[in-house]
């Protein structure tokens, strides 16, 4: 794991290079583009426990440095450093007004009783206190940090304010975390919005698509057929919408295993299996009815190699790869992960004809809904559920158009047209 921080970030450094240099911008510039602004490495304790903790900001041209927090025994600097520089893109790539940064600390909160992890959040939230803020940088969940822990992070926060008469109002001192829960100041949506918002670029794709998705003959289309990796936040939810808005999910799994059901399963059943069994791999449901006739268990690895149409990473970092790239069989690839895909697989798969969406854009849904959080609180205001949703997608789709147009343009893959597009908005070489 300490390696894959090191290639994350060695990865995000290459792609930033070569896409600054085809723009022709100068060394100087590309190098502001790679090194962060801040890295803020500290120690902090809880009880006798000392702990390692990270907040790194990479860069604030577009606006405050925005960018969740993850607690996680492998977290280590390189980590961090290539997340906050990813967060620099995905809010480029939003058309936030957001710049780019992230948080860690070196901990199995699955080892800590509740108390423990309130104390550990508390801590962690005094020491970057003194560097966060509604204008400055504002931190939300990520792996393993939820909306709990943002509240217990805000009141720390708030505290240690008082401590410094800092002048803030009561709602800017709110807007300085995001993902809270919506009784402390967060917004509707929020929980959904990573999965909803690769759900509508899902959609976006398509209508560009249609043509290849759906076979023309043959009378009555069928429904393109799904498989998602992950049955987290955000892939519970991708499956979810994507099931809602008519498409087939033949295959779900969490970390335990996956189920395949060629017919089409109900997520909210197999939810409900999980629940009752401890996992995913052990259900076989079609509607509500659950039995072995109609799915089979099979390996995590084995679903990425489905014939399905689309193919949704939505758990862990590089799970495709040199070792597996030439069984993938999916048309498109929608990374709702953070790096799902490494480098090589990546062009491997570009390369053979595979539509990817980089998680640049498929998952900045869950930062889009965070920055209209931001909003209401700067600005006193509460909005329903379903203006959340529609700001959402009328901000998702018109990202994607922007990196769509780009990609046919120049004949670039996807990822290369977001990156593109990130760094000339952060360079300001246009206003688009
Ligand atoms: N952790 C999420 C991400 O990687 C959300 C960040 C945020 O809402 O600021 O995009």
């Amino acid at each position: 794991m300490e390696n894959t921080g090191k290639k994350m970030l060695e990865s995000a450094h290459e792609i930033i290079k070569k896409t600054a240099k085809s723009l022709g911008l100068s060394s100087e510039v590309i190098t502001r583009l790679i090194e962060p602004d801040f890295i803020h490495e500290f120690n902090f304790s809880v009880g006798k426990k000392i702990y390692k903790g990270w907040r790194i900001q990479h860069n604030n041209t577009l606006g405050p440095y925005k960018g969740g927090i993850r607690f996680h025994p492998n977290v280590n600097r390189d980590e961090v450093q290539a997340l906050a520089t990813l967060m620099s893109v995905k809010c480029a790539v939003a058309g936030l007004p957001m710049g780019g940064g992230k948080g860690g600390v070196i901990v199995n909160p699955k080892e800590l009783s509740e108390k423990e992890l309130e104390e550990l959040s508390r801590a962690y939230a005094r020491a970057i206190s003194l560097f966060i803020g509604p204008y400055v940088d504002v931190p939300a969940p990520d792996v393993n940090t939820n909306p709990k822990i943002m509240a217990w992070m805000a009141e720390e926060y708030e505290k240690n304010l008082k401590s410094q008469n800092s002048g803030l109002k009561s709602n800017e001192v709110l807007a300085t975390f995001s993902g809270k829960p919506v009784e402390k100041g967060g917004s509707l949506g929020r929980t959904e919005a990573t999965g909803r918002g690769g759900v509508y670029v899902l959609q976006a794709l398509l209508a560009k698509l249609r043509s290849k998705i759906n076979p023309p003959a043959g009378g009555q289309k069928s429904k393109p057929t799904v498989a998602v990796q992950g049955f987290g936040n955000v892939g519970y939810y991708f499956a979810k919408f994507s099931e809602d808005m008519g498409f087939k999910v033949v295959s779900l799994s969490d970390s335990k295993g996956a189920i395949y059901v060629t017919e089409g399963l109900s997520v909210e059943t197999t939810l409900k299996c999980k629940k009752e069994k401890g996992s995913v791999a052990g259900c076989y449901c079609r509607g509500s009815v659950c039995d072995v006739r109609f799915g089979k268990p099979i390996s995590n690895d084995a679903l990425l190699e489905l014939p399905v149409d689309v193919l949704v990473p939505a758990a862990l970092e590089n799970v495709i790869n040199a070792q597996n790239m030439a069984k993938i069989k999916a048309k498109i690839i929608i990374e709702m992960a953070n790096g799902p895909i490494t480098e090589e697989a990546y062009e491997y798969l570009t390369e053979k004809g595979v539509i990817i969406v980089p998680d640049v854009l498929a998952n900045s849904g869950g930062v889009t809904v965070s920055y209209l959080e931001w909003y209401q609180n700067i600005h006193n205001e509460k909005w329903t559920e379903a203006a959340v949703n529609k700001r959402l997608k009328e901000m998702i789709e018109k990202a994607f158009e922007s990196i769509w147009k780009k990609s046919v343009a120049k004949r670039i893959s996807l990822k290369q047209s977001a990156f593109e597009v990130a760094i000339e908005r952060i360079t300001k070489l246009s206003t688009a």
